[in-house]
């Protein structure tokens, strides 16, 4: 899981690909890594929610063995427009666990967001895939039960996400025991410098306008509220080992450094590079390797200067109320997850404002959340109680 002593070797050529949540951000850019290596890598599996279209696409170009769609609904369609080709057709959420699972595939990149990750993804770490992380919702819920399967299997957990790829690298070659503390930066999303009192009333739209990176719906507002540096917090704590008083936040608006790592010597690492998500997933499907590929380079030209400033928890109390569910434990992160996940989806469909999700998150975590170690079964009812709270607040005061 954590970079100490890296396989020598990666799995062999040509390497068999699953991609949980192909139709997104992260999926489709994985799709666009795989035309730049047609020969190593191999797609054998694909899912998605809906997108019925572009999954029958995706389909006709990478040939998989089976196509996964979580919807029931697109089962008709999905199977009518692959009629023929031979590959296989699931539908239902409960499938998805097979897409990962397969005999044929090596590399199992998790790109589905949200909860709904985290059944396919520990089902593929219990089966000692390599997985290439996105889905860092996965870690937030369940962190120690996943950090336990992959000791128990012997699976590998490469992060994907831009901040943790860097800290990643940035320990190879480096024991855990000498870093002294993790730095993750934040671009402080669009209104790292608007008016406090405008916070009340911004719109969807204008959250969803990220100033660095172009990235799915959700995670882009997570970006705005800092609710996504939150989660990286506790995804940090589980991928590295490393606790939480020993990983520190900074706004760099410029994302060009991905994030440092500082050792007990007091020599900080850092990864640099173009926001640009295909490098980290390209690093995490190559891992322990690093194959030429024509991504944007840093211009030096241009580049000139880095600011860093340490992040306003007024302003991003998400931030806050992520540390704080990191410090409870038990089943804290997998509530502030699921009321999360249930405020921004309300947010975007404009039925609560922009500052009701952290007030909504902070309710939920006050109400449900106990520092008892949870198994998974426990920690999936929390996630429906967290979910079912949120709708029912809002319901209270809306009418
Ligand atoms: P997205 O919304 O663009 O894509 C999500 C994918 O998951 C789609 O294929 C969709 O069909 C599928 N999906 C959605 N809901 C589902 C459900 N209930 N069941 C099964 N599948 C479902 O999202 P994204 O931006 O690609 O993000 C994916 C994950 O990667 C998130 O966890 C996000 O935090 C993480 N991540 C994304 C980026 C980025 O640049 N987009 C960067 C870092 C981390
Ligand atoms: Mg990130």
């Amino acid at each position: 899981m954590i970079p100490g002593s890296p396989p020598t070797s990666a799995a062999p050529l040509p390497r068999g690909i699953c991609i949980l949540g192909s139709t997104g951000s992260i999926g489709t850019q994985t799709l666009d890594i795989v035309r730049l290596f047609p020969d190593a890598f191999h797609i054998r599996s694909l899912t998605a929610h809906n997108s019925v279209d572009l999954l029958v696409e995706q389909a006709m170009e990478f040939r998989p063995e089976c196509v996964v769609v979580s919807d029931p609904g697109g089962y008709g369609p999905l199977k009518d427009a692959l009629q023929g080709t031979g590959i296989r057709v699931l539908a239902g959420a409960e499938h998805l666990a097979h897409a990962s699972t397969l005999d044929s595939v090596d590399v199992v990149v998790a790109a589905v967001v949200g909860a709904a990750g985290l059944a396919p993804v520990l089902e593929a770490v219990r089966s000692g895939k390599t997985v290439a992380l996105a889905n860092k919702e996965t870690l937030v819920i369940a962190g120690e039960i996943v950090r336990f399967h992959a000791e128990r299997s012997d699976a590998t957990i490469i992060p994907v996400d831009s901040e943790h790829s860097a800290i990643f690298q940035c320990l190879v070659g480096e024991a855990m025991d000498t870093v002294e503390e993790l730095v993750l930066t934040a671009s402080g999303g669009p209104f790292r410098d608007a008016p406090l009192e405008a916070l009340a009333s911004v719109t969807p739209e204008e959250a969803l306008a990220h100033p660095n990176w172009s990235m799915g719906p959700k995670i882009t507002i997570d970006s705005a509220t800092m609710m996504n540096k939150g989660l990286e917090v506790i995804e940090a704590r589980w991928l590295f080992g490393v606790s939480a008083d020993r990983i520190r936040v900074v706004v760099h608006p410029q994302s060009i450094v991905h994030s440092m790592v500082t050792f007990i010597d007091g020599s900080t690492k850092a990864q640099l590079g173009v926001p640009d998500m295909k490098v980290p997933i390209q690093y995490a499907m190559t891992f322990p390797e690093r194959w030429p590929a024509p991504h944007e380079r840093l211009d030096w030209e241009s580049l000139s200067k880095l600011d860093f400033s340490p992040p306003d928890l007024e302003r991003f109390p998400c931030l806050r109320l992520a540390y704080e569910a990191l410090h409870i434990g038990g089943s804290a992160p997998a509530v502030l997850n699921a009321a999360n996940e249930v405020a921004v989806d309300q947010f975007l469909k404009g039925r609560i404002s922009f500052t009701d999700i952290s007030f909504a998150i902070e309710e939920a975590v006050g109400r449900l959340a106990s520092p008892e170690p949870q198994d998974l079964e426990r920690l999936m009812e929390v996630d429906d109680l967290a979910r079912n709270l949120v709708v029912e607040l809002n319901r209270r005061t809306h009418h």
